[in-house]
This record gives C-alpha cells, sequence and structure tokens, in this order.
C-alpha cells in the first residue's frame, strides 16, 4: 500500500534514537505486511462468519470467553478473560497517536491477560519484558524505510510493511501513522522465540495467528495481513493440539520442540518442510503436514 501523509507525520520527533541500530550486522528483524487490499473488500457478513469460527477453534464463545471446561484453574479467570484492554480501539486498521504510551501498555495488558497467551509468558513479564517504551515511531516513511532496509532486509516490499521488530535491540519500529493492528503484531514479536529458522514464511504466519487472538480477545475483528501465511499456521496449530499446545510451543518451548512436536521423523522431515516453506506454497506445506 501507498502510504499517504496525514497530519501525524507533522509531529515532531520527540523520543531519542542513542540506541538505534548500533550494531546492524547481525541483527534479527521480522515485519508486519500493512497492504490494505482486504480491509476495504471484505464481506462484513463473511467476516462475522469467519470471527465466529475462529472464537470456536480457539475454544472460545462468541463473545471471546472461553467456554466452560477451558481456564477454569482458578477464580478470577473468568474475570480475566472478560477484560478488553483494547477496546477502545474498533478495528485492527485504527491508526494510533504516536508516543502514546497508553496504547503500549494496553497492548501489554492485552497480551499478558490473552487466557492463550498469558500462561506461557509469565516468565518473560517476571523479566520485566514489556512494551511501553519500546517502540520507535518514524516520523517520515522514508526514515522507517532506511531502518528496515539498514537491518539487512532485502527481498520484501518496503513500501508495504507496517511495523518491524529489531530483535537484537528489543525495540519495535513503526512508520508514521501506526496501527494498532501493526503494534501488537510487532509485540507477538516481542514475547515469542524466534522462529525465523523456520522461515519468515511460517515465522509471520504463526505470529499473525496470535495477533488474531489477541484481536478477536479484545472484540475486534481478525486482521488483514499475512492471509496466505496464517492459513499454513493453521494447520501448524490443528497439528500440535489446539492453540493452547501451540501457544505453549511459540512462546515457551522455542522452534525445536515444536519441530519435534510436528513430525513423525523430525529431522530428516523437517528439510522437506523448509524447501515448501521457502517456495511459500500453502497447499503442499498443509498436504506435507498432513503426511509426515
Ligand atoms: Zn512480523
Amino acid at each position: 500500500m501507498k502510504v499517504t501523509d496525514t497530519k501525524d507525520n507533522r509531529i515532531p520527533p520527540t523520543q531519542s534514537s542513542k540506541n538505534f541500530f548500533e550494531d546492524r550486522k547481525e541483527t534479527f528483524f521480522s515485519h508486519n505486511k500493512n497492504d490494505g487490499s482486504h480491509f476495504f473488500t471484505y464481506n462484513t457478513a463473511q467476516k462475522r462468519t469467519n470471527d465466529k469460527q475462529f472464537l470456536t477453534n480457539q475454544g472460545l464463545t462468541a463473545n471471546g470467553n472461553p467456554v466452560s471446561g477451558v481456564n477454569k484453574t482458578s477464580n478470577n479467570s473468568l474475570v480475566q478473560a472478560k477484560k478488553k484492554p483494547l477496546s477502545g480501539f474498533s478495528k485492527p486498521r485504527e491508526i494510533f497517536l504516536p508516543n502514546d504510551t497508553k496504547t503500549e501498555k494496553k497492548v501489554y495488558e492485552a497480551i499478558k491477560q490473552s487466557p492463550i497467551i498469558g500462561p506461557f509468558i509469565k516468565d518473560k513479564i517476571k523479566a520485566g519484558v514489556k512494551i511501553q517504551g519500546s517502540v520507535k515511531y518514524h516520523y517520515k516513511r522514508d526514515s522507517f524505510e532506511e531502518s528496515y532496509s539498514d537491518i539487512g532486509n532485502r527481498d520484501d516490499d518496503i513500501k508495504s510493511i507496517g511495523g518491524f521488530y529489531d530483535r537484537k535491540n528489543k525495540k519495535i519500529h513503526l512508520p508514521p501513522s501506526p496501527r494498532i493492528e501493526s503494534l501488537v503484531h510487532e509485540s507477538i514479536h516481542k514475547f515469542s522465540h524466534n522462529f525465523l529458522g523456520f522461515t519468515t514464511f511460517i515465522h509471520e504466519g504463526l505470529t499473525q495467528l496470535f495477533t488474531n487472538t489477541v484481536l478477536v480477545e479484545n472484540g475486534l475483528s481478525k486482521g488483514s495481513t499475512y492471509k496466505k501465511e496464517l492459513k499454513v499456521a493453521e494447520a501448524i496449530r490443528d497439528k500440535v493440539g489446539g492453540l493452547k499446545n501451540l501457544s505453549s510451543l511459540f512462546f515457551a518451548g522455542g522452534p525445536k520442540k515444536l519441530r519435534d512436536a510436528l513430525f513423525k521423523n523430525p529431522k530428516s522431515d523437517f528439510g522437506g518442510f523448509i524447501q515448501l516453506a521457502r517456495k511459500k506454497d500453502t497447499k503442499k506445506l498443509i498436504e506435507y503436514l498432513k503426511n509426515h
């Protein structure tokens, strides 16, 4: 999507950029594609059905609350599920004001309180991992794109990304007119393991699956990005026995444990899977997961 100027671009930068890619060589990163094509053409009735199906798939009722039997472990689990820190937002692509740490805190709370994700990031929360204060807002698209290239990206469409995470410096980067979906997506990167060994295609699909989880839990619709990647992520979710199992692997277990959970002969099967993932062949990847 070509990003046009908005009045947000005129807000002067106030944030220091002192830890701005000091050492760019080995920086890991990921990104969030932000082409708006689906958002404006998406059929509303179809969307509702999809959202309902999505909730059912992850053991939630249409209100976003857990179905009975899920999350009954503590007295206040129902209250937690009912909390919706992102309730002030009406759609995933809503733009928020840069340098608004209140929004960053809301995203942090939404992830921390998620019945699906929360239980598996307790160590990180305890260790002080936060979203508030870890976002670098760019006030010019040029500056954002320059930073993105500087950490070594080559083959992605630089014009369409809506954010990226600099894993080495633990910093989220957002372009002018940042969107709430992008902040959630990049925050998921911050709390999860690095799955780039699974290829960017799989890494982004898994990240978007949990981005959508948080959005839907908070009464928003699913995001509009990474549709192809998401299909494979859903097949991975089903193969490991559901979203909670996948969550434990994605946020706590790590890539090797996911590999071992996915394949009958992890070492030999993984190579074939990665070859297909590099080709971004959704159909063959789903087929491969069924047969290995
Ligand atoms: Zn991403």
